[in-house]
């Protein structure tokens, strides 16, 4: 999986979780999974730019070059990431993540930051511990 710099400007790195530990979903069936759970909210495609299965795949959701619907009013300059899980999180997945991650910093040459859905919500997402998984100064920075 490489990272390909949109043209649209980008900020921030919001991380989520699908909030399902359905390890029927992978691959595929994740995103139209996913898919579907958001038109049923009515947003036009599956909010994130990327999902990350129990095995670790990476698979794209909405192109890049598209705002995600992901943070509600927190959208803009953003790129959206999900991880599949609630309360099992495979170390795959997460390893997927911070190399995700990692390779989208190195890209801005760390002029990016890493947020939680949490920061902007008051929900409770991602359930896992991102802030410990990247590494996170008090700013969102990646080291
Ligand atoms: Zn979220």
């Amino acid at each position: 999986m490489t990272f390909e710099r949109p043209r649209r400007r980008v900020e921030r790195v919001f991380l989520h979780c699908s909030a399902s530990d359905d390890v029927s979903l992978s691959g595929d069936k994740l995103v139209e999974t996913v898919r579907h759970w958001h038109w049923a909210r009515g947003f036009s495609n599956v909010g994130y730019h990327f999902l990350i299965d129990k095995q670790g795949a990476v698979l794209p959701g909405r192109g890049l070059e598209k705002t995600p619907a992901a943070q509600k009013g927190r959208n803009t300059g953003t790129v959206a990431i999900c991880v599949h899980g609630l309360e099992d999180f495979s170390q795959a997945a997460l390893d997927a993540c911070r190399n995700l991650c990692a390779e989208i910093n190195e890209v801005y040459d760390g002029r990016v930051t890493f947020h939680g859905h949490c920061e902007v919500s008051p929900k409770t997402c991602p359930v896992f511990d991102y802030k410990g998984l990247l590494n996170l100064d008090r700013f969102g920075r990646m080291p």
